[in-house]
Formats: structure tokens, sequence, C-alpha cells
């Protein structure tokens, strides 16, 4: 064998266990079927700015290890996502705090604000949350539910609110500060330089091999290493045999713009359920551009199909229990390590991508 390590893909996950079993004196190759490295996190120069092109991604975390872990290959800046909410014209400031309820009701202190959600609540017959919709009414009441969140989870998700799990609404805060830092977390900003920099300083040193399909070659590359760290899709190593796991997956249209500012933050949420995009990013922001353009990008989802790129899993009870099947399967692949959103269908943070390829690294080579 001549290397140690397989690593299918070239994204957070990948990045970090090769960078780490490299430090250990690990051979290691590196596959991505894509013509770049860094996964869903590339960004690529355009008019001098650097564009997130499979999405925005804002560096947050409170692990501090995983804070100074990505430091080392990366200056942050000091970014901080305050995204405003467009809803056919009138805007709201997220996530939902003070600034957001005075807008919404003209309330100005946190108990008018707090009254009102309960009101609301109570005419809602909102008791123990069993689905999205239930928590949202339940955490901020009838008004930011139809404004603010019903239009835009249902475009994002393409399912009703009635139908989605509540997880994924308590990843936003609700505060009664006036405070529209987006995320908790005590640490975040934008690598400088973008994060391909950032990846490439990762696998510096490290055999990388681009537009390589691992699925397509399996045979033979299999052949080439000891062990396999796949960051793929799960169901899609074992051909979808007992069905396939549900993603959904976004289309960007990206536009330079002859002019320095289109809308003043980098991200304006789309909440109503007209406007066919969920979001428009304009990326100079992310770094505080001063580029005389900008480079923008309206972003539709779409439910994945064969050929597109998975992005969210949709982490419903269907698809969690064939989630598990697949999980009990990989099992029994003794020489494979799934990691990552797409090998462990899970809506990971890149923070939780990182600290897990740590875990799953040092355990592997017992550190
Ligand atoms: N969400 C919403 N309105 C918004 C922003 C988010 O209703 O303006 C909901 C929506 O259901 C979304 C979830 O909150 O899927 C999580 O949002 P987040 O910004 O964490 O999603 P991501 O950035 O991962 O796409």
């Amino acid at each position: 064998m001549k290397y140690d390590y397989l690593i299918v893909g070239a994204g957070l996950y990948g990045a970090v266990f090769a960078h780490e079993a490299k430090k250990e004196g690990k051979k290691v190759l590196v596959i991505d079927r894509r013509d770049h490295i860094a996964g869903n996190v590339y960004t690529e120069e355009m008019e001098g700015i650097n564009v997130h092109k499979y999405g925005a991604h804002i560096f947050h975390t409170n692990n501090k290890e995983v804070w100074q872990y990505v430091n080392q290959f990366a200056e942050f800046n000091r970014f901080t996502n305050s995204p405003v909410a467009n809803y056919r014209g009138e805007l709201y400031s997220l996530p939902f705090n003070m600034y957001t309820f005075n807008k919404m009701w003209g309330v100005v202190t946190p108990e008018e604000a707090a009254a009102k959600i309960e009101e609301q609540k109570r005419a809602a017959g909102a008791s123990e949350p069993k689905n999205l919709e239930e928590q949202a009414i339940s955490l901020v009441g009838t008004d930011i539910y139809e404004k603010l969140i019903k239009g835009y989870t249902e475009k994002q998700w393409g399912r009703p609110c009635r139908e989605l799990p509540a997880f994924i609404i308590k990843r936003l805060p609700v505060r009664l500060t006036f405070d529209n830092n987006y995320f908790n977390a005590l640490y975040q900003g934008i690598p400088q330089g973008g994060y391909t920099m950032m990846v490439s300083n990762m696998l510096e040193g490290i055999e990388v091999r681009l537009g390589v399909d691992y699925l397509e070659e399996k045979e033979e590359l299999d052949k080439l290493a000891d062990r396999v760290v796949y960051t793929g899709a799960i169901d899609a190593y074992f051909g979808y045999k007992l069905g396939v796991l549900e993603y959904r997956s976004v289309r960007f249209e990206t536009e330079i713009l002859d002019k320095p500012n289109f809308q003043g933050n980098a991200a304006v949420n789309y909440t109503d359920a007209e406007t066919p995009w969920t979001r428009i990013i304009e990326h100079k922001w992310f770094e505080f551009g001063t580029q005389p353009k900008t480079v923008i990008s309206r972003e539709y989802s779409s439910e994945w199909k064969a050929g597109d790129d998975p992005y969210y899993p949709v982490n419903d009870d269907k698809n969690t229990e064939l989630y598990e099947k697949y999980k009990k399967l990989s099992e029994s692949e003794e020489r494979v390590i799934f990691g990552g959103r797409l090998g462990e269908y899970r809506y990971y943070d890149m923070d939780a991508v990182i600290a897990s390829a740590l875990k799953r690294c040092r355990d592997e080579l017992g550190k």
C-alpha cells in the first residue's frame, strides 16, 4: 500500500483529518471529484472580492480549541453576521431581538415585547411544540412566524413548517436585547484571504488529486491505501441500496454589478413566499470591501436530485430512520471512516465538523 489514508473529499472534514494524520507521520492522499479543494466552503476571487461560491459561510464557535485550531491556518477578521429580513419591502433585524420586536409591534421595553409574544403564543394555543411551526410560534409569536419564518422556511426546505423538525428553528437566537449578532458564539469571523486559502494551508505538503470520482474508480483507488476516510454522501457510497436520503440543494445566480454597494449588508433574507430566491448575498461585506464593483448571489433552494450537489440533509423522522440503517451498514465497512455533513447526514456547522474530524482522527491515531 502506497498510502496509510485515502481521504475522499477535500472539504473541512477531509482537510482536518489529512492535516492531523500527516502530522503524525502518516502517508495521506486526498481526492475530490470537483476541480477545486475546500468543498462547499470554497471561495473564489472575482473583482478582488472573495466570493463564497457555495453559499455564505461565517465561521462562529464557542469551542476555544477549534477557534485556536483554525487560527493556525488563517487570520480571521471581526465580521459579525447580522442578516436583514426583507418582507415585501419591509426590513427587519435578525436574529429576533428588540429591534425586530420594535419594528413589528412598536414595543419599546423587553417586558412589552415578552408580553406580546406571550399573548400571541397563548392565542395560538401553542404548548409542547411538536414541529417547526409550533416551535416558532412558541418562541416569537404568530406575527413574526407569518412574516419572517413561514415563507422563508418553506422555500428553504420545500416542505410545510408543520412537517419540519423543531430543532431547525432553534438554531436562531431570540433575544430581549438590542443585539443583531446572529450567532451566540464567543468567536466569529471570516478568514482573511478566503476559505480556499485556509483549506489550502491545512493541506500543505499533502498530495491532492482533483477531478477524481471515488465511487467511479473505487476498486482501483481502494488498492492505494490501508484506510479510507469517506466524506461523500453515505447513501451514494452504498449505491442507494436501502433507498435515497433526501437533501436540499442550492443554486446560485451570481452577478457583478458596476456599483460599489447593492444592499448595504452581506445577507438579506427574502422571507415572503412569492420571491423565488431565499436570500441575496453581497460578498464584499464579509470583508468590509472597498472595491469599486460588487458581486451578489441570489440563492435558490431546490430538492436534491441525482447530479446536483447535496447541501442540507433533511433531518426529519423518515430520513433519520433511513440514515440509521445506512449507519449500521457502514459499521461493517471496517476499513472506512464516514465523516462530515454528507458522510454522517447531519446539519453540521463548520466548527462542529472540525471538532468531529479532530476527535475521530485522534481516536484513530490513538492520541
Ligand atoms: N429562518 C427563518 N427566517 C430567516 C432565517 C432563518 O425562518 O430569515 C429559519 C429557517 O427555517 C432556516 C433556519 O431558520 O432553515 C436556520 O437558519 P440558518 O440561518 O441557521 O440556516 P443556514 O444559514 O444554515 O442556511
